[in-house]
């Protein structure tokens, strides 16, 4: 996607060896002609497969699942809550995940109405960098008796083992944009 490589590139900031911010289209203020052209390349990727449902967390996921929703056939979009929530006090799904940039561990949890055995769930996120936040989505689906028709990112960071640990699963990953490195503060793209 060349228009994403474009954005990286004139508009990424580096903080460190490992973090990448794209705040400016992405992640705070968000570009919505980006997210549309980033909705139909991940229709592209995922041509063919049957797809029920998607399911991302919050909160930087929800944009990018929600407007890739409506080349999925408009399907429901379920994000995982990080927030201990008082009307998520029921029946839920939970899992743990490893934040690396935040280094801390956190539940992530679904209302168990908002999974089911038979959804197709295809998984989407803004990052894929060591694939906790992927690993722990998919555990969700996979304890509602659903089955992960892929793993959809916008940025892989591909010196982090994201991809790895998830095709070792045997999940079907497609990510838009991969940053090979960070070179002198700069992200160098494959
Ligand atoms: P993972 O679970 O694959 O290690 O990391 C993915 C999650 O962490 C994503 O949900 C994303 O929000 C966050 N993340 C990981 N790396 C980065 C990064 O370089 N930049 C930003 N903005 N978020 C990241």
């Amino acid at each position: 996607m060349e228009l994403l490589k474009d954005k990286i590139l004139k508009n990424g900031r580096c903080l460190g060896a490992d973090v990448l911010k794209v705040d400016s289209f992405l992640n705070h203020q968000l570009d919505i002609a980006l997210f549309n052209e980033i909705g139909k390349e991940l229709k592209r990727r995922f041509a063919g497969k049957k797809v029920t449902k998607i399911l991302t967390i919050e909160a930087s996921g929800i944009a990018v699942a929600s407007i890739a929703a409506q080349y999925f056939d408009f399907v429901p979009v379920v994000f995982a809550k990080k927030q201990e929530a008082a009307n998520l006090s029921g029946e839920v799904y939970s899992s743990e995940v490893y934040s690396f940039t935040k280094q801390k561990t956190y539940l992530i949890r679904v209302d168990k109405r908002y999974l089911s055995a038979g959804d197709q769930v295809l998984i989407i996120d803004d990052f894929l960098a060591n694939g906790n936040a992927a690993l722990g989505l998919a555990d969700l689906v996979e304890q509602a008796g659903g089955h992960v028709v892929g793993i959809g990112a916008v940025i892989e960071k591909g010196f982090q083992k994201g991809r790895a640990v998830l095709a070792e699963k045997g999940y079907h990953v497609e990510s838009l944009a991969i940053v090979q490195r960070i070179q002198d503060g700069q992200p160098v793209l494959l």
